[in-house]
């Protein structure tokens, strides 16, 4: 593990193996039936930031889990969904150095016992590495910040020092993680590895708590990486996540005084599908025919209905001629505890 180490506006532990690649991604375009339309769609590959912690929580956990040790944490505190991609994330990087971690889980069954629900994707891999892992219900967690705060003190009063993060690690600091990811893509335009060396027209990407938005959008205008950014949202509305995004930016710039104005974000609830963590037929089909067509594996939560989202926006001819990353998020745990539904449509 190497130390932490500075960089402008927060202290930064490197966790994420990058540079992550970014891939031709005609062939997910075709198997889509975009084909012909001139799309020019690069895919950042973001879901091979790492092993068992890859995906783009790891980007923001280099600038939390820097603040945390900046400030002599011993413990991670955070929350999220009982198949949460962050939750798994921050329980690796947590065990990987030397700290605790205490993670919130929002169930939507009666058991509360943690040893009690089937181990499967993130919540098996949460317990594998050994965080204590505390079931809530629903209502709870509408008081998650409230919840962690408890629990902080709860570890204070044991003599340790607790660190929470927010759900899916969206502050402003978490957000400064995809700051510095545009300033990746930005050395790889310029190495040629996105075609011609120009901006893409439009970043795509899942959204669900709106920390990966911000950070693409004020990085994507640092680094003149991107002209657009259209986030798609998994759950909630369109002005949600616009209210969320905007909070999230003004706490980044907060942070670095040497961000300027973020690139316009269009935020698409169109494919949010029936309700966060459940896809549509017609979503669980289009995942099942890009891993077939291209052998890029997306997940019901988040990246199948963001390529569902980029989809719609090639049939209605807005990407055509376009230049166009999508940014896979990650999310394969999340796939496999899914396996039995995404079955069903193979
Ligand atoms: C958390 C997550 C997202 C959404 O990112 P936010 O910053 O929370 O909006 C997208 N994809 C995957 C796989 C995730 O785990």
């Amino acid at each position: 593990m190497s130390p932490p180490v500075s960089s402008p506006g927060a202290p930064r532990v490197r966790l994420a193996h990058a540079p992550t690649p970014i891939e031709p991604g005609a062939r997910a375009i075709d198997a889509v039936g975009l084909g012909g339309r001139g799309i020019q769609l690069f895919v950042k590959r973001d879901d091979m930031t790492g092993g068992v912690e890859a995906g783009n929580k790891i980007r923001k956990l280099e600038m939390l889990v820097g603040d945390a040790l900046d400030k002599r944490a011993t413990t991670l505190v955070t929350c999220g969904g009982i198949q949460s991609n962050h939750a798994r994330a921050t329980a690796t990087v947590a065990a990987r150095l030397g700290l605790r971690s205490v993670v919130l889980l929002r169930t939507t069954g009666e058991e509360l016992d943690a040893t009690k629900v089937p181990p499967t994707g993130n919540l098996f891999l949460c317990r594998m590495v050994g965080a204590d892992v505390r079931l809530i219900t629903v209502a709870q967690y509408r008081e998650r910040n409230a919840l962690m705060r408890g629990v902080a003190s709860e570890l204070a009063a044991k003599g340790e020092r607790p660190y929470v993060i927010p759900e899916g690690g969206s502050n402003g600091i978490g957000s400064l993680g995809y700051v510095e990811a545009m300033r990746e893509v930005r050395a790889q335009i310029d190495e040629g590895a996105c075609g011609e060396k120009k901006p893409f027209d439009v970043i795509v990407h899942a959204c669900g708590s709106g920390g990966t938005a911000a950070g693409v959008a004020l990085g994507a205008s640092r680094f003149d990486v991107a002209r657009e950014v259209r986030p798609m949202a998994v759950c909630d509305d369109a002005r949600t996540f616009e209210e969320i995004i905007a909070r999230v930016v003004t706490e980044a710039r907060a942070a670095d005084a040497t961000l300027g104005e973020p690139a316009p974000t269009i935020v698409d609830d169109r494919e949010k599908g029936p309700m966060y963590g459940v896809a549509s037929d017609e979503q669980r089909a289009l995942v099942v025919k890009v891993a077939r067509g291209a052998g890029l594996v997306l997940d019901p939560v988040y990246t199948g209905k963001a390529f569902a989202g980029l989809a719609r926006l090639g049939r209605d001819g807005a990407l055509d001629g376009k230049r166009v990353l999508f940014l896979h998020t990650g999310g394969l745990p999340g796939l496999l505890a899914e396996s039995a539904t995404l079955a069903a449509s193979l």
